[in-house]
């Protein structure tokens, strides 16, 4: 434990810029800010919550296409849900396996627990390397698989049918880490359950409910059943089962944001790809990541003009020279454009 270091939260002051975290950067109006506080100040809290009287499950099968015979776990973020997905395999000499770079979370939450971890590393353009995976697969026989689909911090989309062979052959649980699912062509949510050892994950974090801490696991009943035994009782809470349940019957005002996130990928994306010595990757999330020739000027030039973003450069060797610029309001994303411009 001591080798560890606690996750590191930006402490910045009120006027910056915050694009550093994947957040998204619109609040509700007004008029629904006040209708979400009425309801928060009717929500029950006399009680101990119950997620299943919440409603929230229902709603997430009203937005989103779920299988009827899956089971949705709820979590304190989706943070929370890997953790108690890993401790639901941890067993002496159980191994967990993921990709890399990917999120750092899976690989912190494995050694945590003791459980022996194993990363296949992604080629050089972020994609997956599919016979690497395989091969790693077929090695060490993992009893959790983590994928984020599309990956986090690449932003890069994995090929579907690679996603689907390690789905196919693996023995374990395969969850799927769809944070950024909202951003995405594509998913695998409408299967999470179908094989019984596939779950999905989201979160409502990424597409602007952050502070909320909801995150949901999709899987057959055999897997939730069992991550329900572990799972504390009252993990969740009803302001942010309210919350999020509000937040979802609204999820119109949260789809229309969305697109507008959609396009300033494509447009920032294009934009900063034609400046000289600079690689885009492509990205299915609501960020981009780049190669700067000087990863630190850009950096500190953004950061003198007040504005954060992600520096990966320094936390692995396939990630140097590289940023990750979350997706901001097309304001912002103007002031970041013209810093990056004068820049390199
Ligand atoms: C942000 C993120 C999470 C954590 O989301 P929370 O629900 O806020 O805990 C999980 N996985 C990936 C890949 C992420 O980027």
């Amino acid at each position: 434990m001591q080798a560890k270091i606690a996750y590191e939260i930006a402490d910045i002051p009120d006027d910056f810029n915050k694009l550093d975290a994947t957040e998204l950067p619109y609040t509700f109006p007004e008029s629904l800010q006040s209708e979400l506080a009425k309801q928060l100040a009717q929500s029950p809290i006399n009680r101990y919550p119950n997620p299943a009287k919440s409603g929230l499950q229902n709603q997430l099968r009203q937005v989103f296409t779920i299988l009827k015979s899956a089971h949705i776990a709820l979590g304190n973020g989706s943070d929370e849900l890997i953790q108690f997905l890993t401790l639901l395999v941890a067993q002496p000499n159980a191994t967990v396996l993921a990709l890399n770079p990917s999120f750092v979370m899976y690989q912190h939450n494995a050694e945590l627990f003791g459980l022996n971890f194993v990363s296949v590393p992604l080629n050089i353009d972020f994609t997956l390397n599919l016979a690497a995976a395989l091969d790693a697969i077929a090695q060490h026989k993992p009893a959790l698989i983590f994928i984020a689909y599309p990956n986090n911090p690449t932003g890069v989309p994995f090929a579907r049918e690679d996603v689907q062979a390690i789905i196919d052959v693996a023995t374990g649980i395969v969850v799927i880490d769809e944070a950024y699912g909202a951003f995405s062509a594509d998913s695998f949510l409408s299967q999470a359950g179908q094989p019984e050892h596939l779950v999905v994950m989201r979160t409502l974090s990424k597409i602007g409910f952050a502070g909320l801490r909801l995150g949901y696991a999709i899987g057959s009943e055999c897997v939730m059943r069992e991550l329900a035994k572990i799972l504390p009782p009252y993990n969740m809470n009803w302001l942010s089962l309210t919350a999020a349940k509000f937040a979802l019957q609204h999820y119109d005002w949260i789809e229309e944001h969305i697109n507008i996130l959609l396009a300033e990928r494509e447009r920032l994306s294009h934009e900063i790809s034609q400046l000289v010595g600079v690689t885009v990757y492509p990205s299915q999330a609501n960020f981009i990541t780049v190669k700067f020739p000087d990863v630190d000027n850009v950096f500190n030039q953004l950061k003198k003009n007040k504005i954060l973003i992600k520096k990966l450069h320094g936390s692995h060797p396939a990630l140097k020279q590289c940023l990750r610029l979350t997706i901001g309001t097309p304001e912002q994303n103007n002031q970041m454009l013209a810093i990056i411009k004068q820049t390199v």
